[in-house]
């Protein structure tokens, strides 16, 4: 495995080596929400257990989180950051319906307030996000600069994905089906795959690292399962601080991935069996909205839910709510 990590100011000229074109290839033709998969859909044979990157990284940092996520469902209320975050994805992806020539900084910028109209149509509630004007403003004034600096990193103009938002699932040898989203795939004329993900937090402290890079892994292993193909580069694009982080995998890392995941479902498995959900304190309970319920902090969660019936289907949250 290979990480390199690159800070903007300290990489002149950095834009050219990043935005190498990535022409889409014959068959695959652009589109948005479409799924990579080698698992059919309806109708079909009743499906295994589900797992997906965010929901994996959930249990490994805290099992309770888990918990109160997949078991009970306890509703998060939205966050400024995590908002803002699924704002600039969004914002990010229409950036790519306009033809090459167009995708300029004034494009995204003219984006926002369409994108930030449509999300609040959708959920009411994001009206009341803010406590005034002002800090309205000031979000709103950190989306684009998020959205300047991701031009500072690499130019749209020379980019044309194969896929945006992309669903990708895929069946390991267990029965377990890895599942998520990816933010964009690229894919070169000689077929090799890039997996981009936009992060919208700083660039992670050495302790939220390893989380995603297990994210960036699992996303590599999922497509390699249901493509046959170990994707060439992963790059993680943090736009709080403009710095890249760019991983080479190979299939003993994928392996191990794979092995490690396994692992990490007959442990969920055993807390499900034994109901042994334990709390797991650290930096992520900065961000976390359960503390009112959580023994580490003095609360007392709820009695444990039967399993509901479909475990996976929990919607992913958007990078803006933790550090990773
Ligand atoms: S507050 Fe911390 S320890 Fe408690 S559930 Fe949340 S992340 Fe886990």
């Amino acid at each position: 495995m290979r990480v390199r990590r690159f800070h903007l100011e300290d990489t002149p000229g950095m834009d050219g080596q990043l935005s190498e074109p990535s022409p889409t290839l014959p068959g695959m033709a652009e589109d948005s929400g479409t799924a990579i998969a080698v698992v059919p859909e309806q109708p079909g044979p009743p499906r295994g257990p589900s797992l997906s990157p965010s929901r994996a990284g959930d249990f490994l940092t805290c099992p309770l989180l888990y918990r109160f996520r997949v078991l009970d469902r306890l509703p998060e209320p939205p966050s400024p950051a995590a908002v803002r975050g699924t704002l600039v994805h969004a914002v990010l992806e229409r950036l790519f319906d306009a033809v090459a020539g167009d995708r300029t900084p004034d494009a995204a910028r003219a984006l926002v307030a369409p994108e930030w109209d449509r999300m609040q149509a959708a959920e009411p509630e994001l009206a009341g996000l803010f406590d005034d004007d002002e800090q309205r403003a000031a979000w709103l004034a950190e989306v684009m600069r998020m959205l300047d600096r991701y031009f500072t990193l690499e130019d749209p103009r020379r980019i044309e994905p194969a896929h945006r938002e992309l669903c990708v699932e895929a069946e390991l040898a267990s029965g377990l089906r890895l599942r998520g989203y990816i933010d964009r795939l690229d894919v070169a004329p000689g077929g090799q795959m890039r997996i981009v993900d936009y992060k919208t937090g700083g660039a992670p402290p050495e302790e939220f690292e390893a989380r995603a890079l297990f994210q960036m892994r699992f996303y590599a292993l999922t497509l390699w399962r249901a493509q046959g193909q170990v994707p060439k580069l992963l790059q993680l694009m943090y736009l709080g601080n403009g710095e890249i982080v760019r991983y080479e995998p190979d299939e003993a890392d994928l392996l191990a991935t794979e092995r490690k995941i396994e692992a990490l479902w007959l442990a969920i498995e055993r807390a499900t069996l034994n109901r042994d959900w334990r709390p797991r304190p650290g930096r992520i309970c900065d961000w976390c909205a359960h503390q009112a319920i959580c023994p580490a902090f003095g609360g007392t969660p709820p009695p444990v839910p039967d399993l509901p019936a479909r475990r996976d289907e929990v919607p992913e949250p958007r990078d803006g709510a933790s550090p990773v």
